[in-house]
């Protein structure tokens, strides 16, 4: 069922229990208002007899005679009192026979209440006498042997007749409400969701081809009205904007990345391409060209290794929940990193210190972060002719960090924004000298971020290159290094 649907009928069906409810207690309360009245009618004619019958002086005593006394009460003389349109009396023996009545009742007779009592004073019922509906008070009086019965009835026709039709007007009131109510649920609940519609139409129309537009334009080109709205649908569509937004950045970002590493692989592959050609067709007869050819040959298909274990890695980096993590000793994983470059550092004469402050522990895959740290030593002698290269590694509060300084020619301002991005190399004219596949400082940013911490560049105290990767530190101490 759908949403407006739930909504309506959710409505509807409280505010017609609610309303029946209400015209239930209405109607209930009606009916004994007009009981109570018809009650005290008959009650008042009940006590005037009474009274009548203890107070009359009458040639019979109702302690000494009782029967005489009512026989008197109700004799022709005295009945007239009695014999009014409305009351019906009538006075049984105990054993229920009737002993005298009001003329009114004609041929009719009370039938007898042998569930009266002294005790119990006040007796009502309803019976039907001659088609009719009424009320009756049963009073037991006079206890003994001759103990009797008086019954008072009043017709109570009109006053059904007024409670049906009170009734009536009741339920027709009540079905009007209800028609209202459902009629208006409906209206109520398609007003809220049919916007909620018009959005997941639109949504639905936008096909794979428009979904990258649309998400560059970072709107789906809802209807004004829905995107001017200040209530919730119109936070829905500026959150489906929002979210557009960012699928056209990850989707541009993807993009980019496509051309880039197939612009990238390409300059290896015509290279590699045009050396097999030279040694297919010049290879056999000239060995300097067959050299040439397959070192240039083994060289670029090196780079070109090189760059698709690079976008290896970076897709394992963006797949972060697939890394299994466990505790890593920061110092001793860059201590690791540093060993690994010795060789390099040793061959280009160039000073490689480490350091550590603290034995800091992160949560991380080790392999991932001693290339994260050994990228940055590689950079750090690839760039760097005299001098040294620095690895530190320290904490601070709930943060470990590792720093990779050198003496070299350093990152000109301009170019710091941008040598973290995928396949960028600062000053193309000079690194083209030096290897690589621009993507070494976007692997150490991907890692250090799945890794729940950041890396940032900047100037060494000497001028040379800074960088500085800052990762969330774990609670347990690390004692692996000593
Ligand atoms: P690659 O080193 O393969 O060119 P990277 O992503 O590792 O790619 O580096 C991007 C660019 O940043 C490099 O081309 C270089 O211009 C600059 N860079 C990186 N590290 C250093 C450094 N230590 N000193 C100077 N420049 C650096």
């Amino acid at each position: 069922m759908s949403l407006k649907w739930r909504i309506a009928l959710g409505y509807s069906l409280l505010l017609i229990v609610a309303i029946s409810a209400m015209s239930g207690i209405i109607a209930w309360r009606f009916q004994q208002i007009l009981e109570d009245q018809a009650e005290a009618t008959v009650n008042a004619t009940m006590r005037a007899i009474v009274q009548f019958a203890q107070q009359s002086s009458t040639p019979f005593s109702l302690e000494d005679s009782p029967m005489g006394a009512l026989q008197f009460l109700f004799n022709s003389t005295n009945l007239a009192t009695w014999n009014s349109a409305t009351s019906f009396v009538q006075v049984d023996s105990s054993d229920g026979y009737p002993l005298a009545k009001t003329e009114n009742l004609g041929s009719l007779t009370i039938p007898p209440n042998f569930g009266v009592s002294p005790v119990h004073d006040v007796n009502f019922r309803h019976i039907e006498l001659g088609g009719r509906p009424f009320l009756v008070e049963d009073r037991y009086i006079l206890e003994g042997t001759n103990a009797a019965v008086i019954h008072v009835a009043e017709p109570i026709d009109t006053l059904e007749r007024t409670f049906t039709s009170a009734r009536e007007a009741i339920l027709i009131v009540l079905a009007i409400i209800v028609a209202a109510v459902i009629v208006l649920s409906i209206v109520l609940a398609s007003q809220a969701t049919t916007p909620i519609d018009a959005l997941a139409r639109r949504m639905r129309g936008i096909s794979s081809d428009r979904l990258a537009l649309a998400a560059a334009s970072g709107t789906l080109g809802e209807p004004a009205d829905l995107r001017n709205r200040h209530d919730e649908i119109g936070r829905l569509a500026h959150s489906f904007d929002d979210l557009l937004a960012r699928l056209g950045e990850a989707i541009a970002r993807e993009r980019q990345f496509i051309s880039d590493a197939s612009h990238e692989l390409k300059t290896p592959l015509t290279s590699i391409n045009a050396n097999a050609q030279m040694l297919l067709r010049w290879g056999d007869d000239d060995p300097a060209i067959r050299h040439e050819s397959l070192e240039t040959i083994a060289r670029e298909s090196a780079d070109l290794a090189a760059m698709v274990n690079g976008m290896l890695t970076l897709a394992k980096a963006d797949r972060g929940d697939e890394i299994p993590m466990e505790p890593v000793s920061l110092a001793q994983i860059s201590s690791e990193a540093v060993q690994n470059a010795a060789g390099r550092a040793a061959e280009k004469q160039i000073e490689l210190r480490f350091s550590h402050d603290g034995t800091p522990t992160v949560n991380g895959d080790p392999h991932l972060l001693r290339q994260m740290v050994g990228n940055l030593v590689d950079n750090a002698l690839k760039f760097t002719e005299r001098g040294y290269v620095a690895v530190r590694v320290g904490a601070l509060g709930d943060k470990a960090w590792v720093e990779v300084s050198d003496s070299g020619r350093g990152i000109p301002d301009e170019e710091l924004p941008n040598i973290f991005a995928r396949f960028y190399r600062a000053d193309k004219a000079r690194s083209r000298a030096v290897p690589g596949t621009g993507l070494g400082l976007a692997i150490v940013r991907s890692i250090a971020r799945v890794h729940g911490g950041d890396a940032v560049a900047g100037r060494a105290p000497g001028g040379g290159a800074l960088f500085r990767v800052t990762l969330p530190r774990m609670a347990i101490p690390f004692t692996g290094l000593s």
